[in-house]
């Protein structure tokens, strides 16, 4: 099939925010090509196919709303579904609205680089093809680069290691095996107790305890399914302007105000949800103080130990370096319960950090344990490590690299000042990884494709942030961040879990709704704080 070789944008990703970018620009009659680093469509639920992958966001909430046709349509079958069911979702979307047509797999773009003269970017990839375009949306995902690992030795493992974020595509059977899961976030958190099922000893590496909530996955009855459908739009809407893209009542109550028996109840029902945002929607204050915050932490721990019936063991699940929700908590189904197996060891990387992986095994000052299989459920270079990974340069050649280099600035999360015509999806600035990416996408997508729209109809060539608005945005960011306990935590939103980098608390907390209607101001203020030409 012939490509264009000049079309009008580019984009980068065919996780759900390319695909659903590439149908807006069809809409807006913009020729568009889409380069997919991976062999398939759907980003994430493409690339983690690890045991147990699964959405921690229900799939009613977690799925696109743009067409009333498709909402109606596509039948879920579990509360929280696994990985397959929502890649054959992205899969569904891709065929119902004819975009294979337009993506190029297989196809990395290695560098993006504007010419002043015409006005377009050159986007390079790695078939060593260039092409150039007015428009270019890197919709890379926040969660797309798995982090490099800093262990020394893991080269010298004889046996096979793998990566939750690039799970072999035939699946991997690990009956009779020795088996090592290095880190505990949500990716670890999922897989351990299914690898537990078939591992003959299975050790898990925990660096950092987490929180993690049983997810009470079930499947979804006809029922809740219709009665949904019958009033999407209202949910829908109610999700958009919502803090973070869930529909729930919003309390108001303290949780100091409340007495130990309410409390009590309070957390017990939002245990029993199954649900993460019931658990922060216990009380106003969880994300903001300190001693309320304590209150859900103490009762996740005495849940955990609860569960856990080796008292050590259930001492190092317990999370006591950061405050709920910091860092972010995970949905589990069986997770804590796993410890209580016999062939399932913790190792508390606190006490004995890894010192180094040799032929055989993981050696800690304990020594070595000797394994057949290591599992790497170590995370991502989140936010900025897809896009940084492009060489990209904007206005008189500058990296984007070194415009980051102190940390991501952005106008929005959606544009960067010397970078013109060159728009991020779910960027570091906009709420993305703290909320239902979905909403989030489907928001940015929206708000880019509307001001393309802007852009043709009178005949704009450029758009690009002024310095002034994004200092402006980057300083309302961090402030806001700073007035919340999420600064508490070394997680991957402040960027330190990657040796280096700058540590900046990268998303907008202000929430989805409030950041939705400065979005729309701005819009409707004929893009205040973008120099148009
Ligand atoms: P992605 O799905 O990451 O897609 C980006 C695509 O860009 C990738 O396919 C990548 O290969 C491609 N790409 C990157 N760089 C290049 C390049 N240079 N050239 C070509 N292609 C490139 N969010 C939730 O809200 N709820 C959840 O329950 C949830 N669960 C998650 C579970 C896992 C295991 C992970 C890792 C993330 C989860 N997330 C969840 C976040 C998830 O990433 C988003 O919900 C959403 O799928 C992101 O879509 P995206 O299109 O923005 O990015
Ligand atoms: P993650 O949350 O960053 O967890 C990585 C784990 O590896 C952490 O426990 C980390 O410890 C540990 N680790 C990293 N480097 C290490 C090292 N050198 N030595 C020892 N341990 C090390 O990554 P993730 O689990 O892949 O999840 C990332 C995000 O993706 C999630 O937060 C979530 O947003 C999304 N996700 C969602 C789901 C879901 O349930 N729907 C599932 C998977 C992922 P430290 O904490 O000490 O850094």
């Amino acid at each position: 099939m012939s490509r264009q070789s000049s079309p009008d944008v580019v984009v980068v990703g065919a996780g759900f925010a390319g695909l659903y970018q590439l149908h807006r620009l069809r809409g807006l009659g913009l020729s568009a090509r889409v380069f997919e680093a991976g062999s398939g469509i759907g980003g994430t639920w493409y690339w983690n196919r690890y045991p147990g992958a699964r959405c921690d966001v229900e799939s009613l909430e977690y799925s696109y709303s743009f067409s009333p046709e498709l909402e109606q349509e596509w039948e879920w079958t579990e509360r929280y579904p696994a990985q397959p069911e929502i890649l054959r979702y992205a899969e569904h979307v891709a065929e119902r609205f004819d975009l294979r047509r337009d993506i190029e797999l297989d196809t990395r773009v290695t560098s993006a680089v504007w010419d002043d003269d015409t006005s377009r970017w050159s986007v390079t990839t790695s078939h060593g093809e260039t092409v150039t375009a007015r428009y270019c949306v890197f919709a890379t995902g926040c969660l797309s680069r798995p982090k490099d690992l800093e262990i020394p030795g893991l080269d010298a493992f004889a046996g096979p290691v793998y990566s939750t974020a690039r799970w072999p595509h035939a699946g991997v059977d690990f009956t009779g095996r020795r088996v090592a899961v290095i880190g505990t976030g949500s990716s670890g958190i999922q897989s351990v107790p299914v690898i537990a099922e078939q591992a003959a000893e299975l050790t898990v590496y925990q660096r950092t305890a987490n929180y993690s909530l049983p997810a009470r996955n079930r499947p979804l009855d006809a029922r809740t399914q219709d009665e949904r459908k019958a009033n999407y739009a209202a949910y829908r809407e109610a999700a958009r302007h919502s803090p973070a893209g869930l529909v729930g009542d919003l309390p108001t109550e303290s949780a100091l105000d409340a007495s130990p028996e309410q409390r009590r109840a309070a957390f017990d029902d939002a245990w029993a949800q199954g649900s993460l945002g019931a658990m922060r929607r216990t009380y106003a204050d969880i994300g903001l103080d300190i001693r309320a915050n304590d209150m859900a932490a103490d009762f996740i721990r005495g849940r955990i130990r609860d569960t856990v019936t080796d008292p050590a063991t259930a001492e190092a699940l317990a999370p006591s370096d950061h405050p709920f929700g910091t860092k972010r908590p995970c949905l589990d189904t069986g997770y804590y319960e796993t410890f209580n197996s016999p062939h399932v060891h913790l190792v508390d990387l606190k006490k004995t950090p890894i010192e180094r992986i040799t032929e055989r095994g993981v050696v800690t000052a304990d020594g070595e344990v000797e394994v057949d299989d290591v599992v790497l459920a170590t995370g991502f270079d989140a936010m900025t490590g897809a896009l940084l990974s492009i060489d990209i340069r904007g206005r008189d050649g500058q990296a984007l690299a070194d415009a980051w280099a102190d940390g991501p600035v952005s106008y929005l999360g959606l544009g960067v000042a010397g970078f013109p015509n060159l728009f991020t999806i779910t960027g570091p600035g906009s709420p993305s990884v703290l909320s239902n990416m979905l909403v989030s996408i489907e928001q940015h997508v929206d708000w880019i494709s509307e001001c393309l729209a802007r852009l043709e109809r009178d005949r704009v060539a450029t758009i690009e942030p002024t310095p002034q608005a994004q200092k402006d945005w980057v300083a309302h960011v961090a402030e806001v961040g700073e007035a919340t306990l999420y600064p508490l935590a070394k997680s991957w939103y402040l960027g330190a879990n990657v040796p280096g980098k700058p540590r900046v608390f990268m998303p907008y907390i202000g929430g989805v709704g409030a950041y939705r209607q400065i979005c729309d101001e701005v819009a409707a203020d004929d893009y205040r704080g973008f120099t148009l030409q």
